[in-house]
C-alpha cells in the first residue's frame, strides 16, 4: 500500500520551515499532499489563498510526488477522500506540542486508521513562524529570507 501523508495547515504564508517538513515527508512517504484549509465563509487570509497556491505549485511543479489542495471539512474526512493514511505535522516548541497533541488525538478518534507523523523543525527554521512573517510584512519588512519564493 503508498504511504500517503496530508500535511494540513494555514500555510498563510508557506514559509522555508513548511518546505523543510515537505522535503523531510517525502523521505518516508510515497506522496505528500499539501492541504490548505481555508474556510469559504471567512474572508480571514492574509495572502490571497489563489496566489499562495501558485507558489507552491510552482515550488513543486516538477515534482509529481507533491500536491496542492484547499479544503473546507475535517482534516479525517479529506485524508479518507485521497486515500492518506498519514497526516504529516511539524513541531517547533512545547507550544506546538500541546496543541498538536489535542488535534491528533481527535483526528484518531474520527479517523482510526489516521496515523499523525510529527517531524522536529529542523534548527535553521525552528524560529520560523507564519504568524510572526504576517506581522514583519504588514509594516513593510523584508521577509524573502524566509519564503522559497518571491511574493
Ligand atoms: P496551522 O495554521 O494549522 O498552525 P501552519 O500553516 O502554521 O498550520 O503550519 C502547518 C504545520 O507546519 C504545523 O504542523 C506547524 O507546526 C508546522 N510548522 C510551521 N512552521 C514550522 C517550522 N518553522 N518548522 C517546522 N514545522 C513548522
Amino acid at each position: 500500500m503508498k504511504k500517503i501523508a496530508l500535511f494540513p495547515g494555514s500555510f498563510d504564508p508557506f514559509t522555508k520551515g513548511h518546505q523543510d517538513i515537505v522535503q523531510r515527508g517525502l523521505n518516508i512517504f510515497d506522496k505528500v499532499i499539501i492541504s490548505i484549509g481555508h474556510n469559504t465563509s471567512k474572508k480571514n487570509r492574509y495572502f490571497d489563498l489563489d496566489l499562495m497556491v501558485g507558489k507552491i505549485e510552482d515550488l513543486y511543479k516538477d515534482n509529481p510526488n507533491v500536491k496542492v489542495v484547499i479544503y473546507n471539512e475535517l482534516t479525517s474526512s479529506l485524508a479518507k477522500k485521497h486515500q492518506a493514511n498519514f497526516l504529516l505535522r511539524g513541531l517547533r516548541n512545547t507550544t506546538d506540542f500541546e496543541y498538536e497533541n489535542t488535534i491528533s488525538q481527535m483526528n484518531r478518534y474520527l479517523n482510526e486508521e489516521l496515523e499523525t507523523v510529527f517531524l522536529i523543525t529542523s534548527p535553521q527554521f525552528a524560529a520560523i513562524s507564519s504568524t510572526i512573517i504576517r506581522e514583519v510584512h504588514r509594516y513593510g519588512g523584508d521577509v524573502k529570507e524566509f519564503l522559497p519564493y518571491e511574493i
